[in-house]
């Protein structure tokens, strides 16, 4: 077993105490864990430093929601590549599919945030999924390789070392979202692979591929188990400290009987 990643996205959650706090606690446990076990957190932005200065030199990734590609300008609103590598930040998650859709990001401009972010040594974490209609239209395997192609577009074999993948369907995400079946996201998990090895040869066969969707105290272990799935990207589970905590020291268990 490669290395893991286990990692949460708290949205627009968490007040900066409550951020603190958590992390604090999710801290005291983790030095416990094999170092091939990477855990990471992505808060509101207005808690990155912060955040940064209590997990500084620890085990703990920490990421930010979302970046522009430009380092400066007049881009109202928006946080460079630059303002998150002066803090430190570890990796920037892009193309998460409530900023497709609510803040019509697509995968040219992703490409060049990816590339920005390569270029500033930031890990990017890029999400891609289909949508319900397009699943039932039976394009998924077509949307995801799209979304792939173009947002990866001009990454080096080289720098696709610093990437991280999260599938993310749409239809499994947040309150409405449905869990997916096992086998649905082994078949996707798969495609991704093989689209990596074709864009980046070697290289692409290290790519960590996450699967994030209405991952559940129920179902986090079954996913785990797939193949081809390199670690979690946990929604609304692991916003309660405990009940991360506990899934945490499951799938730790899990990686040790497995190594
Ligand atoms: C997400 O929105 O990326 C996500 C995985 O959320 P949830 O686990 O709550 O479905």
């Amino acid at each position: 077993m490669g290395k893991l990643w286990i990692g949460t996205n708290w949205k627009m959650n968490k007040t900066l105490q409550e951020g603190l706090d958590y992390v604090k606690e999710l801290l005291a446990f983790l030095d416990a864990l094999q170092p091939q076990f990477h855990t990471f957190v992505i808060p509101p932005h207005t808690s990155l430093w912060p955040i940064r200065e209590a997990t500084r030199g620890t085990r703990l990734f920490l990421g930010a929601q979302n970046m522009h590609w430009a380092e400066a300008g007049a881009f109202t609103g928006e946080i460079s590549p630059t303002m998150l590598q002066e803090m430190g930040i570890d990796l920037v998650e892009l193309g998460h599919s409530e900023r497709r859709q609510y803040y019509n990001e697509n995968d040219y401009d992703l490409n060049k945030k990816i590339r920005a972010a390569i270029r500033h040594g930031i890990r990017p974490l890029l999400c891609v999924g289909e949508s319900l209609t397009e699943r039932q239209f039976g394009v998924e395997t077509e949307v995801v390789a799209s979304q792939l192609k173009i947002s990866l577009h001009g990454v080096s074999s080289h720098e696709a070392a610093q990437l991280l993948i999260a599938y993310e369907p749409v239809w499994a995400i947040g309150e409405a979202g449905k869990p997916a079946e096992p086998a649905q996201i082994a078949r996707m998990h798969a495609h991704i692979r093989d689209l990596l090895c074709s864009l980046f040869g070697d290289s692409g066969r290290r790519i960590p591929i996450l699967y994030g969707g209405s991952v559940n105290q129920e179902n986090f272990l079954t996913y785990l188990r797939i193949k081809e799935v390199n670690g979690l990207f946990i929604g609304r589970a692991a916003w309660d400290l405990a009940s991360f905590r506990q899934m945490l020291q499951e799938i730790h268990r899990y990686a040790l009987a497995e190594m």
